[in-house]
């Protein structure tokens, strides 16, 4: 077993503080992981203080990971001592199902295994997460990370970027599509950056006037204020693609007139609360769709992590010490995160 350093809620009204635990030996195909960064991401938040309902305490969240292999099971091929490695929202799943066959393993039809909160296939122990300094999963869940990046910048990709580039994908962002982005939070600035590089004209939708120029620099070529019907107005029936990352419940009828015939809104945002119904003939009139999407399989994160490499895409971070994550939680309820939070794992470690 493995001495380990963590942060954790013990219950739903709880600040989170420091916990030890131990990680499992590894088994043949483990890999062990000394953790350096995780990424906040608002899941975290939603789960420690148990907003959907399915926390199982003590919670340590995290699922922004990177790290450096340290040491290897006796059957592990694809990952060797001293990688750079990352590890996102899945540490396992079935494998043998449809969705897992075709490397949708999000989608297990017996259930994901959530790198934090939830339970291990093997022993139905609660997993626990990156916020702390070491982890062991099994080397399929173990991500390359490309060796031009920041890899404090990398790890809000494991979760931020892949949940705005498999949408992204799915719906075809690219050269000729108009895609608007809707909240300016982890997700939104990783939205913005993946569909510019993909190369389709990206419109920002935020309610915080002072995102404006923080939007155009992270790649957006238009920026919306929501909460401008006027604005709003300018823009109905024209996009092809919207991803919603909105973390609170809203109504949804002004962003779904803003899709031309055929377009769709995907939601990625999971707020506490479900949204109200939108206008079913809003829908119905243009053959408007909407959708959900959720994080990505495992082929797919890598192919992001590539594309990251390829394009030169980071997340932009504001670093912190783990013993700063109450005051962090709290800034992102108040939306005030430019882009993401990062822990500094080394901070656990001192
Ligand atoms: P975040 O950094 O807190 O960003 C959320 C953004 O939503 C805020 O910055 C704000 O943007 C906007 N917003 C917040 N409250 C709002 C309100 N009441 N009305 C309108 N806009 C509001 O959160 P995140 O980490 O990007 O996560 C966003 C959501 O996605 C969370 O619910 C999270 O759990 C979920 N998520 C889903 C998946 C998935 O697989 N589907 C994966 C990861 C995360 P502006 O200031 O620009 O308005
Ligand atoms: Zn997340
Ligand atoms: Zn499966």
């Amino acid at each position: 077993m493995y001495k380990t350093h963590g942060y954790a809620a013990q219950n739903a009204q709880s600040p989170l503080a420091p916990f030890q635990f131990e990680r499992r030996n590894l088994r043949e195909h483990d890999v062990h992981i000394d953790v350096m960064f995780c990424g906040v991401c608002h899941s975290d938040l939603h789960q420690a203080r148990n907003e959907w309902s399915n926390s199982v305490y003590p919670v340590v969240p995290g699922h922004e990971i990177v790290g450096r292999v340290t040491e290897v099971g006796s059957g592990v091929t694809r990952h060797k001592v001293g990688d750079l490695v990352g590890v996102g929202c899945l540490v396992d799943s079935c494998r043998t199902c449809a969705s897992c066959q075709e490397g949708l393993e999000q989608y297990c039809e017996n259930g994901f295994v959530g790198t934090y909160n939830g339970v291990d296939r093997v022993t139905g122990e609660t997993t626990y997460g990156g916020y702390s300094t070491n982890l062991v999963v099994d080397e399929a869940f173990v991500l390359r990370v490309p060796d031009n990046l920041d890899p404090a910048g990398v790890a809000p990709l494991l979760c931020a970027g892949i949940t705005t580039y498999s949408p992204l994908r799915t719906w075809g962002a690219g050269p000729g599509k108009k895609v608007g982005v809707i909240g300016l939070g982890g997700l939104g600035h990783m939205g913005v950056k993946l569909a510019r590089a993909m190369g389709a004209h990206v419109v920002l939708f935020t309610t915080s006037a002072s995102k404006i120029e923080d939007a155009k620099r992270l790649g957006a070529h238009e920026v919306v204020i929501s909460k401008h019907a006027d604005e709003m107005q300018a823009h109905q029936n024209s996009f092809d693609l919207l991803i919603n990352t909105v973390s609170a419940q809203h109504d949804l009828n002004p962003f779904i007139a803003l899709l031309k015939r055929d377009g769709t809104m995907t939601l990625v945002g999971a707020p506490e609360h479900d949204h109200p119904s939108p206008q079913v003939f809003s829908l119905i009139m243009k053959r408007r769709r909407l959708a959900g999407s959720l994080i990505g399989g495992i082929a797919e994160t890598q192919e992001m992590l590539d594309f990251c490499g390829q394009h030169g895409i980071t997340s932009d971070i504001e670093m912190i010490s783990m013993q700063n994550i109450n005051e962090a939680y709290g800034r992102m309820m108040k939306s005030d995160v430019k882009y993401r939070f990062v822990i500094d794992i080394n901070s656990l470690r001192q």
